[in-house]
């Protein structure tokens, strides 16, 4: 039998047929972290670092297997340097998982374990919060490596008010494009799930004179935005239907579909929610049915910019400018959608992946 000592050394096991699976994009590093001694069980996979050490969050999640984890992570990974890439950030895309339940697994001694496999990057993966993962774990990982960000000793704090931020702008961007208009003055919006995002969302477009329709699974929020904001309220089922100019998705992704985009009454798709197309022709989809798209890696990527930000010589001010600009960046989107005919998904990743090639060969999209 293996020895187990208190202090088990962290190892990385690099293969596992992982160029076999289907999520696998070329993906520079994929490995896996078992630490019998704490039970930690997690995969980091670096995706790209060609625009700098790897960025992205680790998530701890209970997968009901290690095929399930590594699908995720394979697929997170990818998406993170594409999202890094078009925020103009100087990170490459990472992401990790950590397999287990954070209400009951999620100990001290996990994650420090995990941290000590961060270390063995040398600063390659930079980490931060995601799905089951709060600051003071967050804390906890960073008594062991400096390699995390979004701890509470950081600048930025919680990122979800710089997701709205750039939500906002995004929204604004694309009522200007679709509607010739500025500002969301007398707009009716539907907004899908009311967090820790669709409730800052809320707030910034109340205040711009948005008339708001609101839907989630929590009475307490709704009740919350009924008062705060006088929206009206819709079931979660068919916010995406609801007679409004605008759909913001904030909740969970995969709801634009072959069912829903024909029930989509709204001129525009404009949320934070992650990976909203079920299928990559979704975006074709909504683009034939006339409805402008704002990509959701571009128009939720203000977290990330946040946490960009989060280190020594932090500007404020350079920080909401920076966020504010993913406006800009979807005005450019959209234009182009418009010259070439192609549905604004494929536009981003474009631009994302021109960003990603030497200088000489990156042409006009970058
Ligand atoms: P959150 O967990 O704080 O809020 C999600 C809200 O959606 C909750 O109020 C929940 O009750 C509600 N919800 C869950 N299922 C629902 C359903 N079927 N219909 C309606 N509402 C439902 O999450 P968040 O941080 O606000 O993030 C929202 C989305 O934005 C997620 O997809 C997240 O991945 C994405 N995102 C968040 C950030 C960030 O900075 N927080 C950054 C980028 C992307």
């Amino acid at each position: 039998m293996k020895h187990i000592t208190e202090t088990f050394a962290p190892r990385l096991i690099k293969s596992r047929l992982v160029s076999s699976n289907a999520s696998y994009d070329h993906h520079e590093d994929v490995v896996f972290c078992d630490d019998p001694v704490t039970g930690l069980r997690a995969i980091i996979a670096i995706h790209d670092t060609t625009l700098g050490p790897a960025l992205g969050g680790t998530r701890i999640y209970p997968y009901a297997n290690e095929a399930d984890a590594l699908r995720d992570v394979l697929r997170l990974s990818s998406g993170m340097t594409l999202k890094n890439a078009i925020a103009n950030v100087p990170y490459g895309g990472g992401k990790a998982v950590i397999i287990g339940d954070p209400k009951t697994d999620k100990t001290p001694a996990l994650l420090r374990s995990y941290a000590n496999y961060i270390n063995l990057f040398e600063g390659r993966f930079i980490t931060g919060e995601d799905v089951g993962m709060r600051v003071k774990d967050a804390d906890i990982i960073n008594q062991v490596t400096p390699h995390i960000r979004g701890t509470s000793k950081g600048h930025a704090g919680d990122p979800s008010p710089y997701t709205a931020l750039g939500v906002y702008a995004g929204i604004r961007a694309a009522v200007e494009h679709k509607f010739c208009g500025i500002g969301v003055h007398g707009l009716v919006i539907s907004i899908q799930g009311l967090g820790a995002v669709g409730m800052a969302l809320a707030d910034h477009l109340h205040k711009g004179g948005a008339k708001l329709i609101v839907s989630d699974i929590r009475d307490d929020v709704l009740s919350e935005a009924q008062t705060r904001f006088g929206a009206r309220i819709i079931s979660p089922e068919r916010a995406h239907a609801a007679d409004a100019d605008i759909f913001a998705p904030c909740a969970l992704g995969g709801g634009l579909n072959r069912e829903t985009i024909p029930e989509i009454r709204a001129r525009i798709v404009a949320g934070s929610a992650n990976n909203q197309l079920t299928t990559p022709e979704d975006g074709n989809r909504l683009q034939t049915y006339g409805i402008l798209y704002a990509p959701d890696y571009v128009i939720n990527s203000g977290g990330v910019i946040s946490i960009a930000h989060d280190k020594p010589g932090f500007n404020a001010r350079a920080l909401r400018t920076h966020v504010i600009d993913i406006g800009d960046t979807l005005r450019q989107i959209f234009r182009t959608s418009e010259k070439n005919g192609t549905a604004t998904a494929e536009i981003a990743d474009q631009m994302a992946r021109a960003r990603l090639m030497p200088p000489d060969k990156r042409g006009c999209a970058a």
